[in-house]
């Protein structure tokens, strides 16, 4: 599998102690190639922990014992599990401020995120194939799930991302918002 890192790391910030990393975030960037993505993370203080080209390049933009700023406020399995208020303002922004971005692996797919732009065969199995050799480290690593099913009504990314075939083929279990 083809990695390139990318130097200096984007922004990032020490986990806690005892983080529990058990789930991964897909989302999509909309952009014409990975500098350009780049550029503008950078430019917005944001980060994901990899992002994976059309042609199925993976960019290492931080490692995963750091936290990246992918997903913002958001809801997902460990707010569920500690009970946390799902309750949204006007601007679907969770009340209590909570973040997946502590206990999460961000992966982001370059793509316009419009539903029409196809991911290529390559990008998909270079995503899984990327989260079966992080899961293979990181034993904990339980779920995938993706940016809109943590940010709902906020976010829409990745459209038409096909989710099952990713967590079939990976093992890890689809994460998705209690009814
Ligand atoms: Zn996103």
């Amino acid at each position: 599998m083809s990695v390139e890192t990318i130097q200096p790391w984007l922004a990032h910030r020490p986990r806690r102690g005892a983080t529990h990393i058990d789930t991964v975030v897909l989302h999509a960037t909309p952009c014409e190639n990975v500098s350009s993505a780049v550029a503008q993370l950078k430019s917005q203080g944001l980060s994901y922990h990899y992002i994976i080209d059309r042609t199925g390049l993976s960019h290492k933009c931080v490692p995963y014992s750091a936290v990246a700023f992918h997903a913002g406020n958001s809801y997902g399995p460990h707010e569920a599990a500690r009970g946390t208020s799902k309750q949204q303002d006007a601007h679907f922004n969770f009340v209590e401020l909570t973040s997946v971005n502590e206990y999460s692996i961000g992966i982001s797919l370059v793509n316009d995120n419009d539903g029409a732009d196809p991911y290529p065969r390559e990008q998909i199995d270079a995503c899984i194939g990327l989260i079966k050799e992080l899961a293979a480290t990181l034993k904990s690593l339980k779920y995938v799930t993706t940016h809109s099913l943590v940010s709902p009504g906020r976010m829409t990314d990745p459209v038409g991302i096909d989710i099952v075939r990713i967590s079939q083929q990976t093992g890890l279990d689809i994460w998705l918002p209690e009814q």
